[in-house]
């Protein structure tokens, strides 16, 4: 069986990325960490488009967690390999860094860039046993250009994208890739709070993304035929300059 796990696949741009990775075949872990009923809409969604998969609940920033539940999850099933793993799960806690409190930066951080570690170490190894591989990670534009206010939150995504270039070419001669994508504003949870009509003034599309544009692009990584692409960042923000 071939598997892709999601982390943070219960809403946002994780949820369409699982529905997007079941159609493309893939048996679906869907990880999340505490939002159980939405966890279970996700699956629900890869099941109506005819995909399968199960849920996986743990904090990426966990290592503990993490090695327990996905460590004994890659321990018992050694014939069914994560081809694709994409390192959505993240979290964003906005603050001028002179407020920034310990925990703040802690989270963040932990979350996306830990996250990144904790995880990708352990699919990593059986991906270089099987000679093949897809890591998609999910930075942003603060990443790539910082944003105020996000200091915790632009060095965690950036941190990410020195990693999977570096990861990249550590990996690269096994047919394993690693490439990220740095989406702008799109449309979740996690931009719900922000003005769409003053922001989108930034944005040459006019407009919010969807999550599905994101996912999209997560696909064309994921596929077999991208194999000759790696180390690579693909902003998808409408065209602002990053
Ligand atoms: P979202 O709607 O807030 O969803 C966040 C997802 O991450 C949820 O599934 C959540 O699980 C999961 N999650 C959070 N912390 C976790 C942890 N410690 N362990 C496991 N799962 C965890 O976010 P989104 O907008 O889809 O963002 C997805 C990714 O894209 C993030 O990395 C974010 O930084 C990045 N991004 C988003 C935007 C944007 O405009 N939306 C822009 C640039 C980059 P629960 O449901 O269980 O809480």
């Amino acid at each position: 069986m071939k598997c892709a796990l999601v982390t943070g696949g219960s809403r946002g741009i994780g949820r369409t990325v699982c529905v997007k990775l079941a159609g493309m075949g893939y048996y679906v872990l869907v990880n999340y960490k505490g939002n159980q009923a939405e966890a279970e809409k996700t699956l629900e969604l890869i099941k109506e488009k005819g995909g399968d998969g199960m849920l996986m609940k743990f904090d990426v920033s966990d290592r503990v967690q993490v090695s327990e539940i996905l460590g004994k999850w890659i321990e018992e099933n050694k014939d069914n390999t994560i081809e694709v793993l994409v390192n959505n799960a993240g979290i964003k806690d906005d603050v001028l860094l002179m407020w920034m409190k310990d925990e703040q930066w802690d989270n963040v951080l932990n979350t996306s860039l830990g996250g990144f570690f904790n995880v990708t170490r352990l699919i990593v190894q059986n991906m270089l046993m099987k000679r093949y591989g897809r890591i998609i990670n999910i930075v942003s534009l603060s990443g790539l250009k910082g944003l105020p206010g996000q200091t915790n939150y632009s060095a965690a995504k950036g941190g990410v994208i020195a990693a999977t270039k570096a990861l990249a070419q550590e990996v690269g001669k096994r047919n394993i890739t690693v490439n990220a994508i740095a989406p702008g504003f799109i449309k979740t949870d996690m931009t719900e709070g922000l003005d769409e009509k003053q922001l989108k003034m930034l944005i040459p599309v006019n407009r919010f993304g969807e999550p599905e544009e994101v996912a999209h692009a997560v696909a064309f990584f994921a596929s077999p035929e991208s194999g000759y692409i790696t180390g690579e960042v693909l902003s998808i923000n409408g065209g602002m300059y990053s």
